[in-house]
């Protein structure tokens, strides 16, 4: 099936995912279609609530730098973060429902997260640098959290045009809120 990925203004990215509890076809075949998305639109990671789906799953690749488009991607289902290294670092995010829009973002280095993969086996990971920086934007993502949240008041009030913008473009293909 064909997703439809889900813009700025879009209720549905600010709501709490929530947690799968069947570990079927249908799973599997939500995390191949969001792959494929992930993929048509270049993007290292992607969300269920991005393609209107309110349940706890993300897809990302396992990136060791920016530029590692070549790496294998991962599904997590129920992902929850349980820890986080003291040491911080700065990158420039963006993110596929906010198209054109960019901003520095300050994140924890290593994080230590629990997931299940698709036939619900669980594990826990140690995982750092920039694949854990997509995990952290993902899994905000599933809380109704995005990278813009983050920035600075100065930064939002620059922004305000350009996201009021990406809303009423995008408004007519939005789903009603429910
Ligand atoms: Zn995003």
């Amino acid at each position: 099936m064909r997703l439809q990925l889900r813009y700025y203004g879009d209720p549905i990215l600010r709501k709490r995912a929530s947690d799968v509890r069947e570990f079927d076809d249908a799973l599997r075949e939500l995390a191949e279609d969001m792959i494929a998305t992930m993929r048509r639109e270049a993007g290292v990671g992607l969300a269920a609530t991005q393609v209107g789906i309110e349940k706890r799953v993300l897809v990302a690749l396992q990136m060791e730098n920016p530029e590692d488009s070549e790496a294998p991607e991962i599904v997590m289902v129920n992902p929850e973060v349980l820890d986080r290294s003291p040491d911080t670092w700065i990158y420039e995010e963006g993110c596929l429902s906010i198209p054109g829009i960019r901003g520095d973002v300050t994140r924890p280095e290593g994080i230590r997260v629990r997931y299940q993969d698709l036939h619900g086996k669980s594990h826990v990971i140690d995982v750092d640098g920039m694949f854990a920086r997509v995990l952290q934007h993902e899994i905000d993502h599933l809380d109704g959290k995005l990278f813009i949240d983050y920035l600075s008041t100065g930064e939002k009030t620059l922004l305000k045009t350009r996201l009021k913008k990406i809303a009423e473009k995008y408004a007519s293909q939005q789903a009603p809120p429910r």
